[in-house]
């Protein structure tokens, strides 16, 4: 079993109560991350040890689960054996399930992510959230005006769920909690930028949601930008079909694409380099290989490819697992049908959207399904009481508790070209 993020794990917990199986999980991180609170540490809400479990722990009482930190760098499906660390270590298996997510798509503007970092590690959401913090520190030490608006300018590229809930975070940072925090400047006034080359907000979500979150948005003092596109972006500068915007902060979020080793794995790739899956989730013409969530292309019952959702990969797991354990044993495998549990996104502290069937949600009650659906699925019981008892903390005090500024500059500049 390789990577340990929801469809690892997912997989990993079913084959650990079978009798008989031997499972050895590797990631090349040493925990497990609930990447859809990411924009909270970047935004200073939580602590990176709240969004994240060390993989050895959860296994602890498995002894059939050897868990290694590694990283996959190579396959030989002929042989069944994976490679790791630069063939430094190698693994003999009877089947391999593969679930290493996916990557930041710059739509084939590699250079861009020096400028514009995108959120999917601890090391980034780190990174952002010193990179914010320190510049509001280096306007408070400016005389320079023009220098100051662009320290205090944050834009967010992309605006989906992760686009969203980040820029609404930013938003509520600035107004609520680091507006008390300085003297000279007034961090209230900061601009929050939110950019999206479609026409409207979560463009996954139903018109009225869209719309609902806008506004919400625009409450909360984001200037929400549609149908306008990015063409250039360097040191400090966002160039769009409509303008320049000069801003310190620039944060990618407009989109995933499939893992960058599929290819180098020798997996088959599709559309946006994902692994194209047969129903049982095995990789057609490689013996014993399954594959699933991010990283792969998995179509519906329409021939619609399922979105990279947290839902969609922990369902896969056992699904994988289970039909990996069928191959080895000679039995039929199953298709995997996926229940859609709905989709929702919050917006600030306060608000959010969420559709679940055919019923709508948003504001408060949006915000509540939201908080509940993401609570209960953090992996492990004292970061669920954790992050409940800082929200809770946050929600009545509107103080967040985790400004700190880590790292030297050397260090940050290492975490933002990653
Ligand atoms: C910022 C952000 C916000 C999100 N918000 C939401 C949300 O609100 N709701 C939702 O449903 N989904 C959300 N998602 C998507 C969701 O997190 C993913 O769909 C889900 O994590 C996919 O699970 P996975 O197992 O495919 O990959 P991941 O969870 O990404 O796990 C992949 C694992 O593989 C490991 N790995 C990678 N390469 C290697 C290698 N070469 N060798 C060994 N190990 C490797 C990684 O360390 C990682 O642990 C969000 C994602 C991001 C980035």
């Amino acid at each position: 079993m390789v990577g340990a993020g929801f469809g690892g794990l997912g997989a990993a917990r079913w084959l650990a109560r079978q009798p008989g199986v031997q499972v050895t999980l590797v990631d090349k991180r040493n925990h497990h991350l609930f990447q859809a609170l990411l924009y909270q540490v970047a935004s200073a809400g939580l602590n990176p040890s709240e969004i994240a479990s060390p993989v050895r722990g959860l296994f602890r009482k498995s002894p059939n689960v050897r868990v290694i930190m590694a990283e996959l760098s190579a396959l030989d499906a002929d042989k069944k054996i994976a490679y790791f660390d630069e063939g430094q270590i190698e693994v003999a298996y009877d089947a391999v399930v593969l679930s290493l997510g996916g990557e930041t798509n710059y739509f084939g503007h590699p250079e861009w992510a020096r400028f514009a970092p995108g959120l999917k590690s601890i090391e980034q959401a780190l990174w952002l959230r010193g990179h914010v913090l320190e510049a509001f520190e280096k306007a408070e030490k400016s005389q320079d005006e023009a220098l100051r608006r662009q320290l205090m300018t944050i834009v967010v590229i992309g605006a989906g769920p992760t686009g969203v809930e980040l820029s609404g975070a930013f938003a509520e940072l600035r107004r609520h909690v680091l507006r008390w925090d300085f003297r000279d400047i007034h961090p209230e006034q900061a601009r929050v930028v939110l950019l999206e080359g479609g026409p409207r907000v979560l463009a996954a979500f139903p018109p009225d949601l869209s719309e609902a979150a806008r506004l919400d948005l625009e409450a909360l003092g984001v200037e929400v930008r549609l149908s306008e596109r990015v063409q250039e972006i360097g040191e400090g500068y966002l160039v769009t079909d409509q303008g320049r915007i000069e801003a310190h902060t620039m944060v990618w979020a407009a989109g995933v694409s499939g893992h960058p080793l599929a290819a180098r794995l020798g997996l088959p790739t599709v559309a946006a380099g994902r692994v194209p899956v047969l129903p049982d989730l095995s990789v057609a013409g490689m013996d014993g290989v399954f594959c699933l969530g991010d990283m792969c292309f998995c179509p519906d019952d329409q021939g619609k490819p399922l979105p990279g959702m947290a839902p969609v990969a922990m369902q896969q797991g056992p699904v994988a697992a289970a039909n990996a354990l069928a191959y080895l044993q000679g039995r039929p495998t199953q298709p995997f049908c996926y229940q859609d549990p709905g989709i929702m996104a919050t917006v600030g502290r306060t608000r959010g959207v969420a559709v679940l069937g055919n019923r709508h949600f948003s504001g408060t009650r949006g915000w509540f399904t939201w908080l509940w659906h993401h609570l209960l699925r953090i992996v492990d019981f004292q970061n669920r009481a954790l992050v409940s008892a800082r929200w809770a903390w946050a929600y009545v005090s509107w103080k967040w508790g985790v400004r700190l500024i880590h790292g030297g500059a050397g260090e940050s500049q290492q975490i933002k070209e990653k």
